[in-house]
């Protein structure tokens, strides 16, 4: 017998396949092979338990403890001879072999075959997936499109809220535990929808919302009008040394900048303005000035309380406007210059819904650069959720069932890609429960 212990102390690891772009370009063999030195450490796993089903499970009724001692032992010409005792071709079966004998091992009436989950998605709710599923035994892979994982924790909220390095402790931590991460991947188009699912017994999209809502006034087509997440992302890759996506340097020095969108993104859009060296920072929203304090017509617990929130960005120097809609981005060589804005108000129609009137006063408010913070209107479509098929809600959200479980087999959704833009705290709620579900599924599966 190799180590006694050994099965305890030792996980088990396999070789894999060789990466999908690699493998679909030929003809090879895809699977790849342990280090001598590995196999020898796995072979150590064998614990000749008394109850070799192994023997029995094989229809060649190859020898495993015996064959498995030789090879921890680095025995390999003995290990090659018990094989070839009962086995005339080793080397076909040890690669086409469903491995009955694996299935009927001892240890798995304890470490009942590993289930593998993919997490799409590394954002709080991807991550907290993951971790839930990893502790309760399962094998989980979160394949992340960016160069690291975190989602818009990461490359959404700015640094001053949320310094990177608390992130990366909690990602050693993670790949501690036995998460496995794949960035610079992104499903749907490094590797395809179908390929992730059939790879993996259960496949989880934590995908984020990542469309952001756009506005259409006469002069949208300018120079200098970014969504908000371009602007945050790259202020992001730059403290974080990273290349930048959006390869035009977008920058908010010595300018007057308009941000349109009164929410958490615009006031994050500000304090990076600000830092950046701005000269004058306007947030503008359509909505109105909540009240400061309290709400009666938002009481808690009924309803989440719509009160002004000052945030740290906008005690830092930043002109604050409400109910004003943009209706024109006037430039000069192509490049934003200014906006114009008309006041509003918001007037109940008949059948009850709030309906913006214009007041016909207008004015113009410099702006050298616009970040359009309005907010995302759902997950992107194109590209994996497509190519999977999933079903969308009335929003375009996916949809799912109680369980999480969209309208694919073994596909499952959370987080913003499922609620909408939300909470970090939303998220890792969302990626609880689901992890929850899909434990559910795969041990009834084991069963
Ligand atoms: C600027 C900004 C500031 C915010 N500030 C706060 C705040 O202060 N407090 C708060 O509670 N909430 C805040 N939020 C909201 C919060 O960040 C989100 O609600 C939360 O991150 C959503 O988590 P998620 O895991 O669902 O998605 P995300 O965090 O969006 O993560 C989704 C991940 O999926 C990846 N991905 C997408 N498609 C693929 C694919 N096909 N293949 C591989 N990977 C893919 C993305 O790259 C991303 O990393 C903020 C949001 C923004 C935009």
């Amino acid at each position: 017998m190799g180590n006694p212990k050994a099965f305890i102390t030792i996980s088990r690891k396999e070789a894999g396949y060789r990466p999908v772009l690699e493998r679909v370009t030929d003809f090879e063999e895809v699977e790849q092979a342990l280090s001598q030195e590995e196999r020898k450490v796995q072979a150590s796993r064998c614990m000749d338990c008394g109850i070799p089903f192994c023997h029995w499970a094989c229809p060649l009724g190859n020898r495993m403890p015996e064959w498995q001692d030789m090879i921890y032992k680095g025995k390999w010409k003995e290990g090659v001879e018990i094989l070839h005792e009962t086995n005339n071709f080793p080397d076909f079966t040890g690669r086409v072999c469903p491995a009955p004998c694996e299935k009927s091992c001892v240890l798995a009436l304890h470490e009942a075959p590993v289930k593998k989950v993919a997490v799409v998605g590394s954002g709080p709710a991807g991550l907290a997936i993951a971790q839930q599923l990893n502790r309760k035994g399962h094998a989980v892979t979160v394949f992340e499109k960016d160069k690291n994982p975190g989602g818009l924790l990461r490359y959404g909220i700015p640094n001053f809220k949320l310094d990177k390095k608390v992130i990366d402790r909690r990602l050693r931590q993670l790949e501690e535990e036995g998460i496995v991460f794949r960035t610079n991947t992104e499903i749907g188009k490094d590797i395809s929808g179908e390929e992730v699912t059939k790879r993996f017994d259960a496949v989880c999209l934590a995908i984020g919302a990542g469309k952001p809502r756009d506005i259409n006034p006469v002069g949208r087509e300018l120079k200098g009008i970014y969504f908000a997440m371009d602007f945050l992302s790259q202020q992001n890759q730059l403290i974080l040394g990273e290349p930048l996506t959006h390869t035009e340097r977008i920058s908010a020095r010595d300018r007057h900048v308009l941000v349109i969108g009164g929410g958490d993104t615009g006031s994050d859009c500000v304090g990076t303005s600000i830092r950046q060296g701005a000269v004058k920072v306007t947030q503008i929203e359509i909505l109105p000035k909540p009240p400061v304090g309290k709400n009666s017509s938002t009481p808690w617990p009924h309803s989440y309380p719509n009160i002004l929130k000052t945030s740290s960005s906008h005690n830092e120097g930043c002109e604050r406007r409400w109910l004003l809609n943009t209706i024109e981005f006037k430039g000069e060589n192509g490049a934003v210059k200014e906006a114009v804005v008309e006041e509003i108000n918001w007037q109940k129609a008949e059948n009850g819904r709030l309906v913006m009137v214009g007041t016909g006063n207008t004015e113009t408010i410099r702006a050298d650069v616009v970040f359009l913070a309005l907010g995302f209107v759902h997950p992107v479509h194109e590209g994996l959720l497509d190519e999977l098929g999933v079903g969308y809600d009335v929003r375009g959200n996916v949809a799912v069932d109680r369980e999480s479980r969209s309208s694919v087999a073994n596909v499952f959704a959370t987080g913003d890609a499922v609620m909408g833009a939300s909470l970090v705290v939303k998220a890792i709620a969302s990626g609880r429960k689901v992890a929850e579900s899909i434990h559910q599924l795969l041990t009834r599966e084991k069963d």
